[in-house]
């Protein structure tokens, strides 16, 4: 089957054999070792000294966690939002008391850095800006250095989806001054759904020592008072951590630059072959993403009938839009695992 969604991905053969490894304990030597090892590798790819928490939960559960160990209810936040994720993200911090003021941009366009430099010079009060790097509904990578930059000058925590960015797209943590960072194992990382990865930066945790936000499951110190013993506060999805294991030998192998270029070129072609069939990509092409391709359903494409017949016939698998682009859009996915044929044979099949 060619599955082609923005996660989860195909898994190499490595990780596939990393999946059936017998149980350990883990609280024993052989699971601690694990646990050194992919935090100091996944430190490379966040590219930060900062901590990394490896949680056993699928990306909206690192987002959650992101929120309840920073801010309290009643903390004003500010979230910029360009599609069905940055929304998301914005409803968690609402549901946990925060107050929200939402700075929107149309699906499918970029987040204008200088509206949030506006927001931010307006309100003096705002403690925390939310913000996705790929907006994974609408086939659209943020311009985050930019957006973090500005973040940074009003010095304000900058929280930051990265899940279906991180490992696929550039993105320097500390270099960015990014306080909470969290990706997801089934994105660009060539592993089932089971874990998000969450950096957290000096600043997040003087926000932390403060947050009033209730939070049991996803507590910070909980899972820092256990890494420091190289564990994790309660049982983790062993198997997930073999798979994880396995994938950030195969990204060490490949080098991070390599990582990078390979998305690049294969979005690229993915784009290129999308308007040689004389469709149109939705996103504005300036910040294409290089983990996932939206086209549009334009005059004659019944998307649904397209997906069904790929899906039927041809046993290739891509993914519709989500909520107000139901039936709109396309989404082709190419991050993680993945190669310039894949999207040939996509693009065979679709014509
Ligand atoms: C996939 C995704 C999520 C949600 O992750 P789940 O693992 O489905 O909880 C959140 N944000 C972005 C940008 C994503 O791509």
């Amino acid at each position: 089957m060619q599955l082609r969604i923005p996660g989860p991905t195909p898994l190499p053969d490595e990780i596939l054999k990393a999946l059936s490894n017998q149980m350990i304990s883990h609280r024993g030597p052989q699971f601690t070792e694990i646990v050194r090892r992919v935090t100091e590798n996944l430190r490379d790819i966040f590219q930060t000294k900062g901590d990394i928490f490896i949680l056993t939960c699928s990306g909206t559960g690192g987002m959650e966690a992101a929120i309840v160990n920073t801010l309290s209810p009643g903390d004003k936040v500010l979230s910029v939002a360009n599609g069905a994720f940055g929304d998301r993200f914005a409803d968690i911090a609402e549901t946990f008391g925060a107050e929200l003021e939402r700075l929107r941009f149309e699906w499918g366009t970029a987040v204008d850095p200088q509206e949030v430099r506006k927001t931010l010079s307006k309100d003096a009060g705002i403690k925390a800006v939310l913000v996705t790097h790929n907006e994974t509904s609408t086939g659209l990578t943020n311009d985050l250095e930019a957006i973090s930059a500005v973040v940074r000058e009003y010095d304000k925590l900058l929280i930051v989806d990265a899940i279906s960015s991180l490992g696929a797209i550039n993105l320097p943590v500390d270099r960015w001054g990014c306080d909470v960072v969290v990706t997801g194992s089934q994105k660009a990382w060539m592993s089932p759904p089971g874990l998000a990865m969450v950096s957290v930066s000096e600043r997040a945790w003087k926000a932390h020592a403060k947050a009033k936000m209730p939070r049991f499951y996803w507590d910070f110190a909980k899972a820092k008072k256990s890494l420091d013993k190289l564990q994790t506060p309660f049982t983790p999805a062993v198997s997930m951590f073999y798979a994880l294991d396995a994938a950030l030998e195969l990204f060490q192998r490949e080098g991070l630059q390599n990582i990078f270029a390979r998305h690049a070129r294969i979005a690229a072609k993915t784009r290129d072959e999308v308007k040689s069939l004389g469709l149109s990509l939705f996103a504005d092409e300036r910040y294409a993403s290089n983990a996932i391709t939206a086209i549009k359903a334009t005059k004659g494409l019944d998307s649904k009938q397209l997906l069904k017949i790929l899906r039927e016939e041809y046993d290739t698998v891509l993914a519709g839009g989500q909520q107000r682009l139901d039936g709109q859009i396309l989404r082709v996915g190419h991050l993680g695992y993945g190669h310039e044929q894949d999207i040939d044979a996509v693009v065979d099949d679709s014509k």
